[in-house]
């Protein structure tokens, strides 16, 4: 707890003493003085001169630090009623109240060019000896002074120098058209102009169209010829007493005409107009705002020059420049050339670098995704071909692995038949036989087709191969096994069953009829005539024979064979004996 207090009454502290000193550097600060100022218009709010001459002004004003400014603005609107009597004292009647109701006094009156006449009637009634600073444009009639305290800064007229412009500007020309309309306060204007045109009257003739109302002037434009240029001075007001704002109606005239038009105003220019010399109320704004500033810091105004404020500039537009083929080189020295095309590299510089990196990164990722197809493709093909050959080499494997078989099958055959055949005499060994016996035995079980057997024995074999030899033994069995298989039909089956005997499986054969057919072929073998080394071997066989009964196994039915052969060689050989 201890620790949490000691941290912070530091903390504490420190706030205090910031605090204090927040205070004190404040309490040094000098509050700043407060000024209020009425600035006074002669026309509408919306005309862009006033504007300019506001911004300048308040703009210069708050360059000073020791004063807090207060504007209360009055626009007079005088293109409209500047010769109606009860309007005039109805406006002033309007600004004194308002005073008296906001008590809200000026420090300092402003005016700018126009309003003279309304102040040198009621400065003396509204403001009494407050100062007042105001423009006045030498084309206007010369105010007398509004106020002993009273500062007047002349705008000079520029209509001399603008016809020099146009007449060194314009090669060939023959009319300058001059536009100015016929408000109370444009209505001294002509005169002015007619005196500046003096000396060029040889070189070109001036027709004044300040006469016409709004549409005729309009009209009388559209038709100029070619060789003319036309001077805009202003149009507050035509001769049929309707206002308008100068810079609109400016620019409704340089969509109609088909001749180069100038101004006398910076404010005009952008509305299409070459240019000129021009009178800038941004520039007499500065000029009023400096006034207004020694009038407060104490200077007193007979001390302040008289000023013959030159705020005209040669200034022109580009794009009029170019639309009407007039060489820069003919424009006055220390010309302003405004609107002029950037060049084409800082105007779209960043979208060329922009455009070209987004065209570079394109191209990187479309060759990238060539490259890829390209790669792609060449993978494909080589798969492909590997396909194929790997195709082909399976095709070559199969028909090698179906050679192989075909040859293996052969061999199996080969195989299956040497298995099954005896190699000495070429016929079927026991184990063919045996399923041949089996085979048929199915067929009886099925059909109940009968079927018989003979075992056939050589009669003292051994006998034979002791006087004869083996040799003689052998042919005794090689001509037998050719003379059993004379006397034997297609479907019958002749084995070797063992050394010296013999099977014959005689499907079909009834067992009344097997001892006649083994009788048949004892008789052959007994008279078959055989010979060895010119030797006569006299052979005979004995024959064992049973027919398959009811219920019987092949190894039950062989057995009877067997035994009815054992009884033939019992009981005296060369003999067939049937089974019982
Ligand atoms: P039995 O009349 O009782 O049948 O008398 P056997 O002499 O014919 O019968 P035994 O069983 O005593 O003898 C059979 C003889 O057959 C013995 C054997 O040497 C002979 N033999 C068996 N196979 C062959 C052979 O492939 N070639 C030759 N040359 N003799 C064989
Ligand atoms: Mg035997
Ligand atoms: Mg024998």
């Amino acid at each position: 707890m201890k620790a949490v207090l000691k941290a912070k009454y530091p903390l504490g502290l420190m706030m205090m003493v910031l605090l204090m000193s927040l205070f004190s550097a404040q309490a040094a600060l000098p509050a700043p003085i407060e000024k209020n100022i009425l600035i006074l218009h002669q026309f509408a709010s919306q005309y862009p001169a006033h504007q300019a001459f506001n911004e300048e002004f308040v703009q210069t004003l708050g360059q000073e630090t020791g004063y807090k400014f207060n504007y209360s603005y009055e626009y007079l609107n005088l293109e409209k009623f500047a010769q109606h009597d009860d309007y005039l004292k109805a406006t002033a009647a309007y600004i004194k109240l308002k005073q008296q109701y906001t008590n809200w006094t000026p420090d300092v009156i402003v005016a700018s060019g126009g309003a003279n006449d309304f102040l040198s009637r009621f400065s003396q009634e509204l403001f009494g000896e407050v100062p007042i600073v105001s423009v006045w444009s030498a084309d206007e009639s010369r105010p007398v002074d509004v106020s002993p305290k009273h500062v007047l800064i002349t705008a000079l007229p520029n209509f001399d120098s603008n016809i020099r412009l146009i007449l060194s500007t314009q090669k060939n020309l023959k009319k300058i058209y001059v536009v100015v309309g016929d408000s109370y306060s444009e209505q001294a204007i002509p005169a002015q102009i007619k005196q500046a045109a003096e000396p060029y009257l040889a070189q070109a003739e001036f027709i004044y169209l300040n006469e016409l109302s709004y549409a005729d002037m309009m009209i009388t434009l559209a038709q100029v010829p070619d060789d003319s240029a036309i001077l805009f001075v202003r149009w507050v007001a035509d001769a049929k007493g309707e206002s308008f704002v100068p810079v609109r109606v400016l620019s409704a005239i340089t969509k109609a005409v088909k001749a180069p038009v100038y101004g006398t105003q910076r404010q005009y220019l952008g509305t299409g107009i070459i240019g000129g010399y021009l009178y800038n109320q941004g520039i007499l704004g500065q000029t009023a705002a400096l006034m207004t500033l020694r009038l407060i810091n104490g200077e007193e105004p007979a001390d302040l020059v008289v000023l013959e404020e030159q705020s005209d500039e040669y200034v022109f537009d580009d794009r009029a420049l170019n639309r009407w083929h007039i060489d820069t080189t003919t424009l006055p020295q220390k010309s302003i050339i405004l609107y002029q095309d950037e060049d084409i590299w800082s105007a779209y510089g960043i979208y060329f670098i922009v455009g070209t990196l987004i065209i570079l990164l394109e191209m990187a990722l479309i060759a990238n995704l060539v490259k890829n197809y390209k790669r792609r493709m060449k993978a494909e093909q080589e798969l492909h071909q590997l396909n194929h050959s790997l195709e082909k080499l399976v095709d070559g494997r199969t028909a090698d692995l179906k050679e192989a078989t075909v040859k293996l099958e052969e061999l199996n055959k080969q195989l299956d038949f040497a298995s099954r055949v005896d190699c000495l005499t070429g016929l079927y060994n026991r184990r063919h036989m045996e399923e041949h016996l089996h085979q048929e035995h199915q067929l009886f079980l099925r059909t109940g087709q009968v079927f018989s057997i003979m075992i056939a024995d050589i009669d003292d074999f051994k006998q034979t191969n002791d006087l004869f030899g083996h040799d003689a033994g052998d042919v005794v069995l090689t001509s037998l096994s050719d003379l059993f298989g004379k006397l034997i039909r297609s479907y019958d089956v002749l084995a070797r069953w063992g050394g010296e005997e013999f099977m014959l499986l005689f499907p079909g054969l009834q067992p009344e009829d097997a001892p006649k057919r083994a009788e048949t072929i004892r008789m052959a073998v007994q008279n078959h005539v055989q010979t060895y080394q010119k030797e006569d071997l006299n052979i005979t066989i004995t024959i064992g024979m049973a027919t398959i009964k009811k219920d019987e196994t092949v190894e039950a039915l062989v057995k009877r064979a067997d035994e009815a052969l054992y009884e033939g060689k019992r009981t005296g050989k060369n003999k067939a004996v049937m089974s019982g």
